[in-house]
């Protein structure tokens, strides 16, 4: 690839098609896969500092002490955390993140560091009378954050989940971020106990409503469906995890022009069950992969997610591949920008060392990849920047003159 000074691909092709202008530097990696950089569609970056500290008896728990840590939490540690989750995701080879959080630190450290990402912030408020105060809190984190992102970073919103979060409050999240153009991001159809509390009132959920006094206003036929009834089913929705749907749903899903962020490593290791992948390939819906937080799978390594999805699925290496990498770009409505190597693209690069033969033989490449995954990972670029390289000179490489600037 020729990449030209702003961090944007000029050419791409095999090395003898590439030209190579005066004065630019070059950087070969031999015996290694250049292929764009991963797509994350779904991180709680914030969370990285709770690796292994979250114990769960059932999910209604680990909610609980998520929330919990959390609050024992500062900004200082907050910031820390989302550094050290980016620079992890970086080391796996992932070059943008869709990010959901309360802290609004996602937006502040990928911008600070250059990283690229949808930070999409919160909304949480179960009760419908403090609905109007949420969103207006809402309103100023997103203006305040959004006046300070870079160029890579988009700031959204994410109204949290059906059992945290009122009507009334959906309602007014879905009428700002339509009327702002936000990009918006909710988890879904991600439990057993999540599908109980919409869809009959009963369950651990229901009862923590109940004995707080708060009406359960959140009933529908299935949580896509209470989606759909506030106004929240369009292009701009990213539907996080949608492990309990069905034909109907995914019908709604399809109509609106949704996309997906499923996340099955994180939903074996909750017990919560196994999206249905192929059927939502088979329906053409936008569909990415994600890790979800350290707090629920012990890394961020997109390799790992894509394998298990591929299993899941029945997927070719290839197929597999794709869901982190185009396919996610699409389902974050980035196809333009990222997600495969094509000029006028941003130069978002994943470096992964394979065995030498596999790297010679086009067809088995993509197996290759996917079982190098992670540990393969030589180094990462983003915007052309180096930001990741798996030596103080990017093992392996071989480069002439600076690889800091047009390569
Ligand atoms: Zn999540």
């Amino acid at each position: 690839v020729l990449v030209s000074p702003d961090g944007r691909l000029e050419a791409v092709g095999p090395d003898h098609g590439v030209p190579r202008p005066d004065g630019a530097s070059s950087i070969g990696f031999p015996d290694a896969v250049l292929m764009p950089g991963l797509v994350n569609a779904h991180t709680h970056l914030e969370l990285t500092g709770l690796r292994g500290r979250v114990p769960e008896a059932d999910f209604f728990d680990w909610i609980q002490h998520v929330r919990r840590a959390k609050e024992a939490l500062d900004e200082d540690a907050f910031f820390a955390a989302v550094r050290a989750g980016l620079q992890e995701a970086w080391r796996y080879g992932t070059t943008c993140v869709a990010d959901t959080g309360t802290s609004g630190m996602a937006a502040t450290v990928l911008s600070a560091f250059g990283g690229r990402g949808i930070a999409f912030q919160e909304a949480i408020g179960p009760r419908p009378e403090a609905a109007r105060e949420t969103l207006h809190r809402l309103r100023d984190t997103v203006t305040a954050l959004r006046s300070q992102a870079s160029t890579g970073v988009t700031v959204g919103v994410s109204p949290h989940a059906p059992y945290t979060v009122s009507r009334e409050l959906y309602r007014r999240v879905a009428e700002y971020a339509r009327a702002e153009s936000l990009p918006v991001a909710a988890h879904i159809a991600e439990s057993p106990a999540e599908v109980a509390f919409v869809a009959a009132g009963t369950g651990p959920f229901a009862e923590s409503w109940r004995a707080r006094n708060i009406a359960l206003d959140a009933r529908a036929a299935s949580p896509v469906a209470l989606l759909e009834e506030v106004g929240l089913l369009d292009g701009r929705l990213l539907a996080i995890h949608a492990v309990h749907t069905d034909q109907a749903d995914i019908e709604r899903l399809r109509r609106a022009g949704c996309a997906l962020a499923c996340c099955p490593r994180s939903n074996a290791r909750h017990g919560h069950g196994e999206p249905p992948l192929a059927r939502y390939l088979e329906a053409g819906l936008r569909l990415g992969l994600g890790t979800d937080s350290v707090a629920s799978v012990e890394d961020l390594d997109l390799f790992a997610e894509a394998r298990h999805a591929r299993e899941l699925a029945a997927l070719s290496p290839e197929a597999a591949l794709e869901l982190i990498t185009w396919r996610g770009a699409a389902a974050l409505g980035l196809e333009q920008e990222i997600g495969t190597l094509a000029p006028g693209k941003w130069a978002d690069l994943c470096i992964v060392r394979v065995d030498r033969h596999a790297a010679e033989s086009p067809g088995q490449t993509p197996a290759a990849v996917l079982a190098a995954g992670a540990a393969g990972v030589v180094a990462t670029y983003v915007a052309g920047r180096r930001v990741y390289s798996a030596s103080p000179r990017t093992a392996g490489a071989v480069s002439t003159g600076s690889d800091t600037g047009a390569t």
